[in-house]
Formats: structure tokens, sequence, C-alpha cells
């Protein structure tokens, strides 16, 4: 896997951009200002996908989190919990939709 951001450059000066060459940033005049730009954006990109393991907020059982928005283990984020725990709190369960989890595909 590659960076996520590195420096573009355009007649006009120097811009971030994803992994995909799309503009993340306003352009720069001097390419110093543009890495700068380029270190905060990889800081907090750090922050936010760093993956380290976790304990699942739904089912407890420790998982491969993909970063501080991931907190469900896989089985629980796509099958909409694990069953044993139906019976237990409904409360929590229904909290589920509070805690962003997305779909994937
Ligand atoms: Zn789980």
């Amino acid at each position: 896997m590659s960076e996520a951001f590195s420096i573009g450059q355009s007649e006009n000066g120097y811009f971030i951009r994803d992994a995909e060459g799309t503009r993340v940033s306003r352009v720069f005049r001097c390419e110093g200002e543009a890495e700068q730009e380029l270190a905060r954006l990889k800081a907090r990109t750090d922050r936010v996908h760093r993956i380290e393991r976790r304990s699942c907020l739904c089912c407890g059982r420790g998982f491969m989190s993909q970063g501080a928005y991931n907190r469900l283990c896989n089985d629980c984020s796509s099958a909409g919990g694990p069953p044993e725990l139906d019976r237990l709190s409904t409360s929590t369960v229904r909290d589920r939709s509070k805690w962003g989890v997305r779909a994937h595909g």
C-alpha cells in the first residue's frame, strides 16, 4: 500500500493529492508549505487510521480495528450483531446505529 497523500505540482504551485490523485488541499506557492500541510495531513490520517487491537463494543471480543471509527468486529459490523446478544440488552443492540457503522460495498 502506498502513501495516502503526496505532493502534486500544477502551474499555480504545489498541492496535496490523495492516493487517487485528487487534490485535497489548496494550492501553495511554496513547496515547503505543501510539505508542511502534507505532514499535518499524514499525522491526522495516522491517528484516524491507526490499526490496533480493540475490544468489540458489541460482543466484547478482541479484533483488529481499522481506526478510531471502527469499534465493531467484522461479525458484528456485517451481520448485525452476534445472535447470542439478542437475548441480552436490546438497548445495546439498538444503540449500534449511533456508532456510525459503515456498510461497505
Ligand atoms: Zn463483535
